[in-house]
């Protein structure tokens, strides 16, 4: 070689020309995936995020929800819960992958929630239990304000892990997701969980890993437990003859966590079955059927 150099700006122009190469088609490949992108009200989508730049973070909402992601696939990957009570039609999707000083890269679209016919149930149920005294309804709605604000607590690790399993062995499949009771003659408030027919004594187990943030005997859940699976998502077991876990328990997917009862407001012995991803009341039967592979 001779002794001749190239200049020394012509160096660094040659570099920031490579920046920009390795840089550029990187961005440009952001890719997301909604699946499924047209849900139904009580859906879970999978939100799946490719194509993000080595150190980039990605925050982003869904009809106004803000996701929380995590590493997924060489991605990133969020559940987006669309709440029973959603009206229909077409909602907004943002995602903004962040790397630092650079301009975040932004993905926009819609999604069409879908509406869904649920059904009526007529139920009758003893007075007590319907026309509540002044005491017992703020019993009630002291329990349901816990509930909600333990399913708005997001926390930061996740412990869910591959697919959600059905919390009880039954002989039937679970029924009665968002239907509309009217009990002893009057509309009540739609029906937020599952409810699978099961005898007493059954096993009930954890549907995933998580720890188990609440264990109580309340007025209409009776004795329930309520798992936190992390990033926002919960689920809860309630009218159970007997727990056999404690809260701040860490329990493994379909770990034992009680036995099926008729505790708190039941006609019978049944495992009511509810989930929720941040305030997002879901169908568990959409969790269930989520299709994250790891
Ligand atoms: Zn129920």
């Amino acid at each position: 070689m001779t002794g001749v150099r190239p200049p020394a700006f012509a160096g660094a122009v040659l570099s920031l020309v490579a920046v920009l190469l390795a840089s550029a088609p990187t961005a440009a490949g952001v890719r997301v995936a909604l699946t499924p992108g047209s849900p139904r009200v009580g859906d879970v989508s999978l939100v799946v995020v490719q194509g993000i730049p080595d150190g980039a973070t990605v925050e982003g909402a869904v009809a106004g929800r803000a996701l929380v992601f995590f590493p997924y696939a060489g991605g990133a990957a969020a559940l987006a819960g669309v709440d029973f009570e959603t009206r229909p039609g077409r909602y907004r999707w943002k995602i903004a992958v962040v790397n630092g000083a650079d301009p975040p890269v932004i993905r926009t679209g819609r999604l069409t929630v879908r509406a869904r016919r649920f059904p009526v149930e007529r139920l009758t149920l003893p007075e007590g239990m319907v026309e509540l005294d002044a005491e017992t309804t703020r019993r009630a709605d002291a329990e349901e304000a816990r509930l909600k604000t333990l399913y708005a607590t997001v926390t930061g690790e996740r412990l869910w892990r591959g697919r959600f399993t059905a919390p009880v062995a039954s002989p039937k499949p679970p029924s009665g997701f968002g239907a509309r009771r009217i009990i002893n003659g009057r509309a009540r408030s739609p029906h937020g969980g599952l409810d699978y027919a099961a005898d007493r004594g059954t096993p009930v187990v954890a549907a995933n890993a998580g720890r188990v943030v609440l264990v109580g005997d309340f007025f209409f859940p009776g004795r329930l437990v309520v798992i936190d699976h992390g990033l926002g998502v919960h689920t809860a077991y309630f009218h159970l003859d007997g727990v056999t876990v404690a809260e701040q328990d860490l329990v493994d997917q379909g770990q034992p966590i009680g036995e099926v009862g008729s505790t708190g407001r039941a006609t019978g012995p049944h495992l009511h079955f509810s989930a929720s991803i941040g305030s997002a009341r879901i169908d568990p039967a959409a969790l269930l059927r989520l299709s994250a592979r790891d």
